[in-house]
């Protein structure tokens, strides 16, 4: 992975997981909180309607009263009780029907009269019930006489004296336009919240579908627990598998359940809402966010990576020019750039000074023989004429035998001394063997060489040396072309003379011409 990539990730991590665990704590409490108030909202809604619904009961049942108290001096009157039963039923508004009867269950009234109830005996639960205990009586929901899924409320009518006579009873008719409608019906939202109304053996007894009503409904957790006599709220699940919140109360007088409820998906929508536009805000920014770190890490990768490139070259010429136009813009990259420029110069230093060393005779300082090859090539190549004077010290090893070679070594660098001293600027004073030496002379002939070479014999001649005192060289000259074409050749007749010297008594140079015999090889 490169540094770039590097620090992309490395800021996306920084910056994604904080963002993303805020982002998600938010959203859990917000999610939650809308949850709550919803569920808290529909059981004070529930608890509401209950009451209202209790309410509505027991004022049903004083208007039964009222019309009870009324007809206990009439029950022998048939016009009155249907005249009473129609007032009750149109103008409260309470009931879809109202029947009186007598303490045998015979109908004396009816409103409306088209029930064709009238002179027919009742012997629902309900009317038994309430002429056994001539007490008042709300029913369970029931299949009434007439065909109608009913709700009866009958109140005992009772002669001045007390004596039992009857009952008036008012029914509610679940599956028709009721006053249960009018009391639940005007409440629900239009985002899929409703309510139902279940009695207390799970059986619906108003819901907005009609459809369900008469339906019982096991299994769902709400109906469950108010059933049992209840309040709360709960998350259920309704018949068609939508998430529902629900609040759930008790009609404390029939032990009827209300549950009003909300879908879970319209409860969060709004926070749905918030997380898209949020993202919306959001996602831009973080685009460029991102291009702006993408740019950055490329600002701060790119001088190191030249930077790298430059070490990987450092013996080419131009890397510390290239490495000088770097731009490190900032502070490691500079100290970098600066140890890689330094780097460079030593390094460079240290070739020069080993390619120098390469061609250096160690001892005298002198070029030694990959520097003679070197400037014989040169001076080949560019067709510069050189003469090549050999030299030799007489009765070298003498000096050694007599005061040791580290003397022997001192009178070498005293000959390379005076070697460097006789040459000019573009001469090549070189050490090629242990005591031999070569004096190269680029655009100097024979002659010229000759002189020179005598020059130097003199000099050494007469120079004092420290401990040996005197010494004497040989010298032998040869010139290319003037002599021949061929570099060795010229080089084995400058050695020719330098035997010629030693030859003719030594401390003498021998110079080569044309007609100059070899001289004949000393017997083996
Ligand atoms: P000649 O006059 O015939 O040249 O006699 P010479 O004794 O000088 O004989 P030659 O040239 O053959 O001598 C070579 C001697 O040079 C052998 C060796 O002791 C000595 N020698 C070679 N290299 C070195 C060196 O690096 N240091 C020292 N001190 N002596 C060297
Ligand atoms: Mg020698
Ligand atoms: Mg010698």
């Amino acid at each position: 992975m490169d540094l770039r990539r590097l620090i992309l990730v490395l800021t996306l991590c920084s910056a994604i997981v904080p963002f993303a665990n805020t982002f998600y704590a938010g959203y859990a409490a917000q999610r939650q909180q809308l949850i709550d108030n919803t569920l808290e909202a529909n059981y004070a809604y529930a608890t509401k309607l209950a009451k209202s619904t209790d309410d509505f009961l027991q004022s049903a049942l004083q208007q039964l009263a009222y019309t009870a108290q009324l007809l206990s001096t009439h029950m022998d009157s048939p016009e009155q009780l249907s005249s009473e039963a129609t007032r009750l039923r149109l103008q409260t508004k309470s009931f879809n029907s109202i029947t009186i009867h007598d303490g045998a269950g015979l109908v004396l009234a009816t409103s409306p009269e088209t029930l064709r109830l009238k002179g027919r005996t009742l012997y629902s639960d309900v009317v038994r019930e309430s002429i056994a205990t001539h007490k008042p009586v709300i029913s369970e929901p029931y299949m009434a006489a007439t065909g109608n899924f009913i709700v009866l409320l009958t109140h005992p009518v009772f002669s001045p004296q007390g004596q039992y006579l009857g009952a008036v009873a008012g029914s509610i008719y679940l599956k028709q336009e009721n006053m249960l409608d009018r009391l639940l019906g005007t409440h629900f939202y239009k985002d899929g919240s409703y309510l139902y109304v279940v009695d207390k053996s799970k059986r619906i007894i108003y819901h907005p579908d009609s459809d369900r009503i008469g339906q019982v409904v096991d299994g769902n957790p709400a109906i469950e627990q108010v059933v049992q006599g209840q309040s709360g709220q709960t998350a259920s699940t309704n018949s068609r598998g939508t998430a529902m919140l629900a609040g759930f109360a008790v009609v404390p007088s029939t032990g009827w359940g209300i549950v009003s409820q909300r879908p879970q998906a319209a409860t969060l929508a709004p926070l749905d809402s918030l997380v898209r536009h949020m993202w919306q805000q959001t996602l831009p920014m973080a685009v460029l966010m991102l291009l702006v770190i993408w740019w950055s890490a490329h600002r701060i990768a790119s001088p190191l990576r030249q930077l790298a490139n430059g070490a990987r070259t450092m013996d080419r010429p131009e890397t510390a020019q290239n490495i000088q136009a770097v731009s490190s813009w900032y502070y490691e990259a500079q100290e970098l750039k600066k140890a890689l420029l330094v780097g460079i110069g030593l390094l460079h230093q240290n070739i020069s000074k080993l390619r120098q060393d390469v061609h250096t005779d160690p001892l005298t300082g002198l070029g030694n023989r990959r520097h003679l090859d070197a400037a014989l090539a040169n001076l080949e190549a560019n067709q510069t004429p050189f003469a090549v004077v050999a030299v030799d010290i007489d009765h070298f090893k003498r000096v050694n035998d007599s005061f040791g070679h580290g003397v022997g070594d001192n009178v070498l660098k005293q000959l390379a001394q005076q070697m460097r001293e006789i040459s000019r600027a573009h001469d090549l004073p070189c050490r090629i063997g242990g005591e031999e030496f070569v004096l190269l002379l680029p655009q100097a002939n024979s002659q010229i060489a000759a002189q020179v070479a005598e020059r130097l014999r003199r000099q050494v001649e007469a120079t004092e040396l420290p401990t040996v005192g005197h010494i004497t060289i040989s010298l032998g000259v040869a010139s290319w072309p003037e002599n021949s074409d061929d570099i060795p050749s010229v080089f084995r007749y400058a050695d020719d003379m330098l035997y010629a010297a030693k030859h003719g008594g030594r401390n003498r140079v021998e110079v080569y011409e044309a007609h100059t015999p070899t001289p004949a090889l000393p017997a083996a």
